[in-house]
Formats: C-alpha cells, structure tokens, sequence
C-alpha cells in the first residue's frame, strides 16, 4: 500500500492502473477517524474493484466558521493500519493546501437539493462536498465511488452531481452501519460523553417506531415527523434540529405519502455534538 499525498501523483498512478492495466478502481472518500461504517464502504469496493483507493482529507470548504474543522478527530497513522488490514492499495491524503492551490476559485453548487435539511441548517455545506468530490473524481476518474447511507443527503446531491456534469463514475451507496444499540455509526460519535452516547440511541428508536407506523398503515407524513419529534424528546438529552419526511428522491416535503419513497432524516444535538440519521420507507427496490 502507498500512501499519496500529491495530486499529480494520484492522477498519474490512476491513470497507469487504467490505461496500461486495465483495471478497475474504486473510490471510498472519507475524512478518516475510520469506523466500521467507512469500512463496509471498503469491503464492498474491494469486492467490486480491482484497485482500491481510499481517501483521507478533512474537507474545510464544507465546514462554516465556528463548525468543528479544527478539532474534527484526525488520526491518519490508526487509519492507514486499519486499512492495511483491509487491503487498501492506495491512500490518498492531500493537504488542504495540496487540494485547494492558492488562488483557487472554482466550486460547484448543485442547486435545490442542496439547500433544504443540512443545507439549510448549514449553508455553503454541500458547495464543499460537491467541489470536493468533483475534484477527487476528476484526479483518480474511479470506475465506482462508494458513499454512504447515513448522509443521505449527500448521496442525492453526489448522484445529481455525477449525472448533472456527466462524470464517469458509478455511484454505489450502501446501508447504514449501527451499533448494538441502533446509534449509526459516525466519527463524530467520538465527541459524546458515555452518557450522551447512551442517550443517542433514542434517534434510532424514534426512527423505527415512525417505520413501524408507517407499516401499520400511517401515510401522514406531518404524523410521521410527530412520532419521531416526541419520541427523541422523551430524551432529556437530546434537543431537536429538524426533523423531516420528504420524498427520498427530491426532497421535497410531504404530508401525504401515498405510495411515495419517503426519506425520514432527523439532526439532534447532543451537548456539543450534533448527530444525522435517516430512514428509507418504501424503497422500491426493497433495500433498507
Ligand atoms: P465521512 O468520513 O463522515 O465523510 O464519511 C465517509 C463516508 O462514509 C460517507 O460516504 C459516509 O456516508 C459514510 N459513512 C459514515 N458513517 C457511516 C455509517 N455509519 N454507515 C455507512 N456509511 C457511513
């Protein structure tokens, strides 16, 4: 395994696995402080792929003044062991100054779906995940990237984005991976005291009794948002962002479900620490 911290060398070990090998590569991105989340992303990628890339950078672009960039958990030498473990061929770990040159002055925006839910809350957020994965698929050009779940969001404005300027890589998203408890997994989790993390796991459970609303015939979408709203509240800890019930697809609210794929997405505060989950009623192509 190598490790790369240059574009121009990820760009040019890519292209040599491509051309002159005529192999396939995969693409996980992450920001690193790896969990079993990030590595079931890996697993299925060393599955598929012949060359598996695995990307560690702590984006700035998507984080706003006062957000957590600095003291996001970083621990590149852990993270390279992991994925040693797992095979990793390359790790490509930029400097922010590597990734963003001076004078950079490009970024894309992908309009709509960007704005609502943690765009709203957090503007100019998915401007830095789309310019920064426009730009790691634009340096490796993966055959498949690897997103997960758990920022579901993210996955349609990637998706959109992939379309939208005609990027050539599939896109494969894959399900959320929890704890025992059904906290989704997430780096972010470190930032939780023993008790916050015990009291995390209402979101889950809020989650699952609006599933099982839904399963027993429940097709109010504002109802839905209420049962997930006062459950997390039975939680002194826990203190309520935004809890929504869209269309899985666009975002966009709804309050009569139908037969609509409804995307169930909440953000709670914990202390300092502010955790997203999400659930998927309705799929139709039956994954969770
Ligand atoms: P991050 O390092 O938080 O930017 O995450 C990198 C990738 O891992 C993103 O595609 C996330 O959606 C995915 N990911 C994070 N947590 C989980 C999880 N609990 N289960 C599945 N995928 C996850």
């Amino acid at each position: 395994m190598e490790i790369i911290n240059r574009r121009q060398r990820m760009s040019s070990v890519s292209r040599k696995v491509r051309r002159e090998q005529d192999r396939t590569i995969g693409l996980v991105p992450t920001m690193g402080a790896l969990h079993d989340g990030h590595l079931s992303l890996v697993r299925e990628a060393r599955r598929l792929c012949d060359v598996v890339i695995v990307s560690v950078f702590v984006n700035p672009t998507q984080f706003a003044p006062g957000e957590d960039f600095e003291r996001y958990p970083r621990d590149l030498t852990k993270d390279t062991a992991v994925l040693t473990d797992y095979n990793v061929d390359y790790i490509f770990a930029p400097s922010p100054e590597e990734m963003y040159p001076k004078n950079f002055s490009t970024y894309v925006t992908v309009e709509g779906l960007s704005e609502q839910l943690e765009g709203n809350v957090r503007p100019g957020h998915f401007r830095g995940v789309a310019t920064v994965v426009t730009i790691l698929l634009n340096i490796i050009r993966p055959d498949f990237a690897f997103f997960g779940q758990k920022d579901a969001q993210q996955t349609l404005v990637i998706r959109r984005l992939v379309r939208d300027l005609a990027l050539d890589t599939e896109v494969v998203i894959l399900p959320t991976v929890r704890e025992a408890s059904g906290l989704a997994l997430s780096s972010r989790n470190a930032y939780l005291n023993e008790e916050e993390r015990h009291a995390a796991a209402i979101i889950y459970r809020a989650l699952t009794r609006a599933e099982s609303a839904y399963a027993e015939g429940e097709r109010n979408g504002t109802k839905l948002a209420g049962i997930v709203r006062s459950t997390v509240e039975t939680e002194p800890r826990a203190r309520i962002d935004y809890v929504s019930v869209t269309d899985a697809d666009t975002l966009e609210k709804l309050d009569k479900l139908n037969d609509r794929t409804v995307l169930i997405a909440v953000a709670v505060r914990f202390g300092q620490t502010r955790l997203i989950d999400n659930l998927v009623l309705n799929r139709k192509d039956g994954a969770k």
